[in-house]
């Protein structure tokens, strides 16, 4: 498909023309951070912005989901999702619009919160595009699906709102499309590619048995903290030998509890992991092969019936997203056109990260959908950091800030670009 120089000047013009209103919004929203599942003000003023925008909004959707509808004729549904939540951080970049915003915790102790992972610049961007496509209908036709998303950090938000009916009470989408800032790319780059973009992620705790007794006759008993030792180093060479080395896993034990004094044997030891794998499949073995190892263990160390090893699953599985080939690459095309070659970055190795975002594509018929990255970081200070990659600002960090007088017009090209390609006329 060619773009009229027309529209490309137009879409361009309607960009520029709503930076300083949309770059104010951003800054509103991150100094007015919200936590997981407590998106009140925020769902709220997106739900304004985009009955602005000429949007049929609906609000209250799995929690404090907001749905906008620009609905421009008869053609395909295209969706744009974005996250609104924010995470429990003290921010110290020193902005002048730095969050001061606190929460009081269940311990009655105060909490401050903040915008660490770019959620208020995807917010915008999805406002903003509404904007965008709502000032050139002429040049497209269907239905765009503004999803603005609650709880993505306690992961959770896409999955309540799919069982609130998401594809039911709304029209059902051909696809959905979503950005992330990143910050190892140059604020003004994407980086779009197809496959597995996230990890599949899996908490467990696992809890090791034994036989309590008396420290000084540790042959009486069976002590599980010795097991559980044994345990974390025998973890170590699932990823080593038997997972194939071309493949990312990761088995991470975050915490390990057991023990009452000193001179006793336990009873248990609890530990809690985290697992991740490209796609359920390679996560469930990885599940099945930590299951065996905690069983081998206490077997070894003569255990049975309920002295056995429990593993429970303490979370829902969140699966990798896994973004649908075709789409990926009529996308890559759509934005080498608008943003230039240069512009776009491909990406191969998915992100260590966990995104429910995947959960949209999981429905049955499989929804094609695709996750692409938007640069964060300062295009001057991205060549300063080159040869040290550990400088690199991160997400979930408290000075993370991304450049967003760079990034946010092209995170707006990437969405309105794909829009008009997708939901094209004629
Ligand atoms: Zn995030």
């Amino acid at each position: 498909m060619t773009i009229s120089a027309d529209l490309r000047t137009k879409v361009r013009a309607a960009i520029d023309g709503q930076l300083p209103s949309l770059l104010s919004l951003y800054k509103h929203f991150h100094a007015h951070p919200e936590l997981s599942g407590q998106e009140v003000r925020t769902a709220a003023r997106v739900a304004e912005e985009l009955a602005a925008a000429g949007c049929e909004v609906s609000t209250g959707v799995g929690g404090h989901g907001a749905v906008g509808l620009l609905q421009n004729g008869t053609g395909p549904v295209l969706m744009l999702r974005a996250d609104m939540d924010a995470l429990p951080m003290q921010e110290q970049t020193g902005l002048p619009y730095a969050s001061r915003e606190t929460v009081t915790g269940p311990d009655g102790l105060t909490i401050p919160v903040m915008h660490a992972c770019g959620h208020d610049l995807h917010t915008t961007n999805l406002i903003g595009t509404a904007r965008v496509l709502s000032a050139c209908r002429e040049h497209w036709k269907g239905t765009l699906m503004l999803v603005a998303q609650p709880s993505e950090e306690a992961i959770g938000g896409a999955r309540l709102m799919l069982q609130d009916g998401l594809f039911t009470r709304f029209p059902r989408p051909n696809w959905a499309l979503a950005l992330h800032v990143d910050p190892n790319l140059p604020a003004g780059t994407v980086s779009i590619g197809p496959g597995y973009m996230t990890m599949a992620c899996q908490s467990l705790d696992v809890v090791i048995k034994g036989r309590p007794g008396h420290g000084a006759a540790p042959h009486l008993g069976v002590d599980p903290i010795v097991l559980a030792c044994q345990f974390v180093m025998s973890l170590q060479t699932i990823v080593s030998r038997r997972t194939d080395p071309r493949e990312v896993a990761v088995i991470h034990v975050g915490r390990v509890e057991g023990g009452i004094s000193r001179n006793t044997i336990a009873d248990e030891v609890t530990l809690e992991l985290s697992l991740r794998a490209q796609g359920r499949d390679r996560l469930e073995s990885l599940v099945e092969a930590v299951a065996e190892t905690a069983t081998g263990i206490a077997q070894s160390a003569g255990l049975e019936g309920d002295q056995m090893p429990t593993v429970l699953r303490a979370a829902v599985l969140t699966p990798s997203v896994n973004n649908d080939s075709e789409l990926a690459r009529v996308l890559t095309g759509v934005f080498r056109d608008w943003l230039g070659v240069e512009r776009v970055k491909s990406s191969s190795t998915p992100m260590l990260g966990s995104e429910d975002f995947s959960r949209f594509g999981e429905v049955d018929p499989p929804l094609p959908l695709v996750l692409f990255f938007l640069g964060a970081t300062d295009p001057t200070e991205f060549r300063n950091l080159r040869e040290n990659p550990s400088k690199f600002p991160r997400l979930h960090t408290p000075t993370f800030s991304p450049a967003v007088e760079i990034s946010l017009p092209t995170g707006l090209l990437g969405f309105c670009s794909a829009s008009l390609a997708l939901l094209h006329k004629g």
